[in-house]
């Protein structure tokens, strides 16, 4: 604490991203990255930025990262109007609080849900309202009926994995006619439907994507929002107040690689997906109770053993998964989907814990 800060810092409660080890060999289960590499092309696209001199790195990029947003757009067939890019979802996520969720009523969120979300509200003076999720840890889209204000979560849902088909994102837009609604898809390429194609019909939708997660670039820092071109435009005018250049010229050579690789991407989900599967059962064999996953990791608590005391002790053998100290979720692990040798790992050392 310092009389030089500003007053709210003073009030502000930060968001604790999961542990980064400097441990020599972690097995790093506690946030979400791809355990899988990005596309060679992207290595490729990254050194021929880079070329031998560093020569690029003396000017600025593109700050409206032109070339890339074209060809996002091209790969979801919108119109570049409708895209958006940033530095990592969460910077274009903090833009949206300020751009568009800053109005008279409170904004809508799950109880459970990505805890950066309070944290931005936090910030940037945004009254919330936080909504229960139902007893299966499932957002029921009944609930987001009433004339209220925005409306924001993730699909599938963080951290409890759980998804929304399609047709009930459209019934939530149909009900919202007057109200943004933000569909945060940083998870959907692991099991669920984007609501990306149904920009055109729906103004008031934003859907916010990220490369750091299916696309294995976390450490690239690339985000974006689709949507209305009004909507767009909003975030465009806060990113100019802010930061011109929030992509840097190798993220931004890395992004438009990442779409290139189309059948490595796909390669990618799918060996998640089955990594999850068979993750899932032998967790249950171990006793544990799994929240159904659409995402790259899997939300679980054994009804015998505290969670806050198997993460620990998974910590001590150089194992790091995600526990929350928050309410109705302290007795959850979040656990990253990892290697399937991460994954065995994982659970011989849950073997030891409970059934020794
Ligand atoms: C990981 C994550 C993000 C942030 O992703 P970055 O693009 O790396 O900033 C956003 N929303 C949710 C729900 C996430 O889990």
């Amino acid at each position: 604490m310092s009389r030089f800060w500003s007053d709210i810092v003073h009030r502000l409660t930060p968001y604790v991203p999961g542990e980064q080890s400097a441990m020599a060999h972690p097995i790093k289960l506690n946030t979400n990255e791809n355990p899988f590499p990005p596309s060679p092309l992207v290595v490729k696209a990254i050194r021929r930025e880079l070329g031998d001199t560093g020569e690029t790195l003396r000017k600025y990029p593109d700050p409206t990262a032109r070339a890339l947003c074209e060809t996002v757009a091209a790969h979801h067939g919108l119109r570049i109007e409708q895209v958006f890019a940033g530095n990592g979802s969460d910077e274009v996520l903090a833009h949206v609080f300020q751009a568009l969720l800053k109005h008279d009523k409170p904004i809508r969120f799950p109880d459970v849900t990505y805890s950066f979300y309070p944290v931005y509200a936090q910030l940037y003076g945004v009254a919330f309202e936080a909504i229960p999720l139902n007893a299966e840890f499932g957002i029921d889209i009944d609930d987001y009926r009433a004339d209220g204000g925005a409306v924001l979560f993730p699909n599938p849902n963080a951290p409890t994995g759980r998804a929304l088909s399609l047709a009930e994102i459209e019934a939530l837009l149909k009900a919202n006619p007057d109200s943004p609604v933000v569909i945060d898809e940083a998870y959907v390429d692991f099991g669920a439907e984007s609501a990306v194609k149904l920009i055109d019909t729906y103004p008031n939708l934003l859907v916010v994507q990220t490369l750091s997660k299916a696309r294995s670039l976390a450490g690239m820092r690339v985000g974006f929002a689709f949507g209305n071109a009004a909507l767009i435009e909003a975030l465009t005018r806060v990113k100019d107040s802010f930061n011109s250049y929030p992509l840097d010229r190798l993220a931004q050579a890395a992004g438009i690689a990442a779409y290139e690789d189309d059948a490595w991407f796909r390669e990618s989900c799918a060996k998640v997906i089955a990594s999850r599967d068979r993750l899932t059962s032998e967790l249950q064999i171990l006793g544990f109770e799994v929240v159904p996953s659409a995402a790259n990791f899997v939300f679980a608590r054994h009804p015998a053993h505290d969670a806050a005391t198997l993460s620990a002790s998974l910590r001590e053998r150089e194992i790091f998964v995600r526990h929350f100290k928050l309410p109705r979720i302290d007795q959850h692990l979040r656990i990253s989907i990892g290697t399937d040798a991460e994954c065995d790992a994982l659970i011989g050392a849950l073997r030891g814990l409970i059934v020794s």
